[in-house]
């Protein structure tokens, strides 16, 4: 079968540097907030070009700390688009804040700056743009929406580790960039992890007091908090993976573009817009025949994966928000046609091309 990610044989790749680094850790007895979270969040800060990254217990909690230290809670509304995963969504609810849905852009399936302006109202207090399979949200127009009408701005990178706009990090626009380290994400721990990425020393004060029960040590706690750490473990491994991140991504890169190449015109390409680095966290194609593409792959043991079926607005735990189909017609359209294939580094290149035939017969 081919995997939609090839972690065994990543895996391979790293594991003696990875075991090292696990054992000199196990063997430190540092577990929690020790050498190894400080130094990747150093190089993680350093690599964004930002002043502080936090790391935090996963991608979600990245969010909901971020959302929270900018003292978001009932009452408030935040945008963001229905055409991503639930926790966007999640992490504002967690608060008390009410998401507000905006429709993407049907080329890059982003969030439609255009359609943010539309919802803005006098209890609008932040943006969450995604930056969707990797490929960076239009940053420049968000930013200057954000800047006109005084709203915060917080990134989810969580598909985009190393995606970037004239050179410009994904995570470095807003006052938050929210990244996670879920295994299947193009930088991925062995387990969860997350981290924020911020210019503000002190929203980067309030996000690691909040991800330690609200306390700075010694038994004093100023407010409630989260347990929400990224641990040693995670961290060490992390380290070993990010001096590979900007290879890693190049390879993506690679296998795009011979997708690219390879696809007939009939099946819809991922967009990657002038001036922006798409780091196809997937490689997402658009199809009336999505279905039958994907059962034709599924017969030659290849998986495909639809990301995603349902946008938020229409899932069932949202009814709440009183919307119905028909509400953001592009998100729905893209929820129809998209199918995810294989992407990872190691992918090589005759699978690529084997994958584009089974399709083009489609
Ligand atoms: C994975 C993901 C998250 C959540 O990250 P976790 O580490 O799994 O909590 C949030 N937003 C998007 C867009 C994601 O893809």
């Amino acid at each position: 079968m081919v995997p939609m990610i090839d972690l065994k044989k990543q895996f391979a790749g790293i594991k003696d540097e990875v075991l090292d680094v696990v054992i000199e850790i196990l063997e430190s007895a540092h577990y929690i907030l020790g050498p190894k979270v400080s130094e990747f969040e150093k190089k993680v800060a350093a690599y964004h070009n930002v002043a502080e990254a936090i790391g935090v217990a996963s991608g979600t909690d990245a969010l909901h700390l971020a959302v929270k230290a900018l003292g978001i809670g009932e009452g408030d509304e935040v945008i963001t688009t229905p055409f991503t995963f639930f926790a966007t969504a999640e992490s504002v609810l967690y608060t008390g804040a009410r998401p507000v849905f905006a429709d993407i852009d049907p080329e890059t399936l982003n969030i439609d700056p255009v359609q943010i302006e539309a919802k803005i109202t006098k209890k609008t207090k932040a943006i969450i743009p995604v930056h969707i399979f990797g490929h960076p949200a239009d940053m420049d127009a968000i930013m200057a929406i954000a800047r006109k009408h005084r709203l915060h701005v917080i990134e989810d990178c969580a598909q985009s580790f190393g995606a970037d706009i004239r050179g410009k990090k994904t995570g470095s626009f807003g006052e938050a960039g929210c990244f996670s380290f879920y295994p299947s994400k193009n930088l991925g721990a062995f387990g969860d992890g997350g981290m924020v990425t911020l210019h503000d020393a002190g929203l980067g004060d309030r996000i690691r007091v909040l991800r330690n029960h609200g306390s700075r040590g010694a038994y004093k706690h100023e407010s409630v908090g989260f347990n929400s750490r990224l641990d040693e473990l995670q961290a060490g491994i992390l380290l070993v993976k990010f001096r590979k991140i900007d290879a890693f991504n190049s390879r993506r890169r690679e296998n795009a573009a011979l997708y690219n190449a390879c696809l007939s015109d009939r099946v819809l390409s991922p967009a990657e817009r002038q001036g922006m680095t798409h780091v196809y966290h997937q490689y997402t194609i658009r199809s009336l025949k999505r279905d039958q593409i994907k059962s034709r792959l599924s017969d030659a043991g290849i998986s495909s994966v639809v990301y995603y079926p349902v946008p938020l607005h229409l899932q069932e735990a949202l009814g709440f928000l009183g919307h119905k189909k028909g509400d953001f017609p592009v998100a729905e359209e893209a929820a129809e046609k998209v199918l995810s294939l294989p992407m990872y580094p190691e992918l090589e290149e005759k699978t690529i091309r084997e994958i584009a035939e089974i399709i083009n017969n489609v």
